[in-house]
């Protein structure tokens, strides 16, 4: 299968692309994550994205193309993906159309999650992410009996410098001028699957693999 999860910051792609990568048995590629792990490395991409996702802005197009390109043609991808962070412009969107359509590639479906602006910036300030193992954590909804230790592997949990509440403001601007005109994109080649995303990690879960199937 080749999914896209879409939707807005906080609403939970991660989460779910993560349940649904487990049990479609299919590689999640976040695009958030890659950019990540390069400035964990330190990399020249890394020391450039830092600057840009640190104030909730979009890092270039034409980076992120060539990332994805990489990602499709490896043999990583072969049997499946689900893309979680990408595309997030309409250039984003064209370029993948074109690459699929290069590789002879097909999408199964675009998912999109939908809630409110208000429970989107209440979930990403009580968003916690593991530097160990990458599990994603609610303050409000996990009931940790140690914030900062993550109950699953021991690891440290930290608040990542986007979900501070100055860049979530700046992220949900950019989300609504350049991100959501890629719903309506796919809504046009009648791709779009829309999911509530108000309820449970595992409801939520149930209610995407039902429109899977
Ligand atoms: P995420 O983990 O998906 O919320 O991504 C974190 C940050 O990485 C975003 O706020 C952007 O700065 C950057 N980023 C991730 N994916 C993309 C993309 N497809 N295009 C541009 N910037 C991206």
């Amino acid at each position: 299968m080749r999914i896209i999860i879409f939707g807005p910051p906080g609403v939970g792609k991660g989460t779910q692309a993560k349940l649904l990568s487990a049990t479609l048995s299919i590689f999640h590629i976040s695009t958030g994550d890659m950019l990540r792990e390069a400035v964990s490395e330190g990399s020249e991409l890394g020391r450039r994205a830092k600057e840009i996702m640190d104030a909730g802005q979009l890092v270039s197009d034409d980076i992120m193309i060539g990332l994805i390109r990489g990602m499709l043609k490896s043999e990583r991808t072969r049997k499946g993906f689900i893309l979680d962070g990408f595309p997030r412009t309409i250039p984003q969107a064209e370029a993948l159309t074109k690459l699929l359509d290069e590789l002879g590639l097909r999408l199964d479906a675009v998912v999109s999650m939908e809630i409110g602006d208000e429970e989107v910036v209440r979930r990403l300030s009580s968003r916690r992410t593991c530097r160990a193992c990458g599990k994603i954590y609610s303050l409000v909804g996990d009931s940790l009996k140690d914030p900062t230790k993550c109950p699953s592997c021991g690891g440290e949990l930290y608040q990542r410098d986007d979900d501070k509440p100055e860049t979530v403001r700046s992220r949900l601007k950019v989300y609504a001028v350049s991100t959501a005109p890629v719903k309506d994109y796919y809504k046009r080649l009648g791709m779009l699957r829309t999911v509530d995303a108000s309820g449970s990690v595992d409801r939520i879960n149930s209610a995407i693999l039902a429109l899977l199937r």
